[in-house]
């Protein structure tokens, strides 16, 4: 007890107190039975490290060292001291540590308390290695040179020399662009001692001013390609289902590039409709860089199932190796302009009656853009009073496509057109009461529903190419189904 009264001399007044009541509790928690010390424990959950301490102090209890019960409503949770915040030492953890080792000073020696107390409570100070610097970051302005630059910063007519005589820095600092930043480092002497620009997200160009006069060096960080997997089932629609499932708005849209042959996402989703996809994501020196490539997706559509795996060749196949890319896109229109995309029994815009119609509807605002969907060639681009502003591409001998009301043609008749090329926007001209596209598939003379109509075959994949793609396909179709069954069983 001697020693403990010693060495709260070496503690300010106000944690002589604390620590005087402490020590009174400790003694107090010695003689008094454990089922007490409990519903202390209980009542006052911030006395609990104080408390336990007496159990320490008193009990040398090892075993509670990792945890500490706290009581709720009769149960006993273990905590583990782990979750405790994390805070600088207060003067109970001071007291704490010192009184831990107050345990053993009961047969051990003074040393190991102050060595414990000056541990504590000395603030480690840092001291800088090298000389002090400043760093301050420039932004590059409109009109801004080099020069103009690096004499705002302070800097030299002769640092800018020098520094532009470096064969990296002369390449990129003669071409800064207003928005950029330059950080600029001096030391407490006010001499430059670094110029650091970042290139790019992965380049800096670092130069550095010594004794030795000036160096320069492009340093990169290393990038590494993580796979991720995302699903979702469509309960409102595609965009809200992307964005549900943690897609970027470009993610989202090449999803609907990738399978935009196979599936009218404009008019043909449905609730229940799911996807699951596996993409990469970059990261630089740990840090998340950016989305990569969708590597395999696949895709439910009114049961269908439609499946995408990404070749080194940059294009897309089925897991089976046809390609993606067909001959006709299912839909004239990007699927995020279209609304009432899940109204099967639309209204007819003119006559407001569901009807037996030759082609189908999209309403979107006026001026989205409309893509042909396929090459081939226009053979009318013209207006009446019915179609308004029209244009018709035949294909080949089989396939013609119609598009019609449209504000504005952008192709002339005669011309080719190749698949996706805009050929116009959409609009409101001709007989109708509000603003649609009405796309019209024929096939041999024929009007098809260009949502359901069997399309040509696309290609397989190279045959040299077949073997090793059907390998990457199986392994990343496993990974996804894997990935899917991982979730499915969290749910
Ligand atoms: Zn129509």
């Amino acid at each position: 007890m001697g020693k403990i009264i010693t060495l709260l001399k070496l503690l300010p007044r106000l944690h002589q107190i604390i620590l005087s009541v402490l020590v009174m509790i400790t003694i107090g928690a010695i003689f008094i039975p454990s089922d007490d010390a409990e519903a202390s424990r209980s009542t006052n959950t911030s006395l609990t490290g104080k408390i336990r301490l007496g159990e320490q102090a008193g009990s040398g209890a090892s075993g509670e060292n990792t945890t500490n019960d706290t009581k709720t409503n009769g149960y006993a949770y273990p905590v583990p001291l782990a979750f405790r915040t994390p805070e600088p030492p207060s003067a109970d953890e001071i007291a704490r540590n010192t009184q831990e080792s107050g345990s053993l000073d009961l047969n051990g020696s003074l040393d190991l308390n102050e060595s414990a107390l000056t541990q504590v409570t000395d603030n480690p100070v840092v001291e800088p290695e090298e000389e002090r610097e400043s760093s301050e970051e420039f932004t590059v302005r409109s009109g801004d040179t080099l020069a103009a630059l690096f004499k705002r910063a302070g800097l030299t007519a002769r640092d800018v020399y020098e520094i532009t005589q470096l064969p990296k820095a002369k390449k990129n600092l003669l071409k800064i662009m207003p928005g950029e930043e330059i950080i600029i480092v001096k030391d407490d002497a006010g001499q430059l001692k670094r110029v650091v620009y970042h290139l790019d997200p992965i380049s800096t160009l670092k130069i550095c001013k010594d004794d030795k006069g000036y160096s320069e060096e492009i340093i990169k960080k290393t990038v590494e390609s993580r796979t991720k997997f995302a699903s979702a089932t469509i309960s409102s629609n595609f965009w809200n289902a992307g964005v549900g499932a943690g897609l970027t708005p470009n993610q989202i849209m090449q999803l609907a590039t990738i399978f935009g042959w196979d599936i009218d996402f404009a008019l043909d989703l449905r609730q229940g409709d799911n996807f699951a996809i596996l993409f990469e994501e970059e990261y630089a020196d740990g840090e998340f860089l950016r989305n990569g490539n969708i590597l395999a997706a696949e895709f439910y559509n009114q049961g269908d199932r439609y499946t995408a795996v990404r070749y080194k060749d940059g294009n897309y196949y089925s897991d089976e190796g046809r390609s993606m890319r067909k001959a006709f896109l299912r839909s004239p229109v990007d699927f995020k302009y279209v609304s009432s995309s899940f109204n099967p029994r639309r209204l007819h815009p003119v006559t407001g009656q569901v009807k037996a119609h030759r082609g189908v509807d999209y309403v979107a605002a006026v001026g989205t853009p409309i893509k042909a969907a396929g090459k081939g060639r226009v053979i009318k681009s013209g207006y009446n009073q019915y179609n308004g502003n029209y244009v018709f591409i035949k294909h080949n001998e089989t396939y013609t496509t119609k598009y019609l009301h449209l504000k504005k043609r952008k192709v002339k008749q005669g011309q080719t057109v190749k698949q996706g090329q805009i050929i116009g926007t959409l609009g409101s001209t001709g007989r109708v009461t509000g603003a649609h596209l009405h796309y019209e598939f024929i096939v041999n003379g024929v009007h098809r529903n260009p949502r359901t109509v069997k399309l040509p075959q696309s290609l397989p994949i190279d045959s040299k190419e077949k073997s090793s793609f059907l390998a990457l396909s199986k392994q990343l179709m496993a990974k996804l189904e894997q990935n899917k069954q991982v979730q499915l069983a969290s749910q």
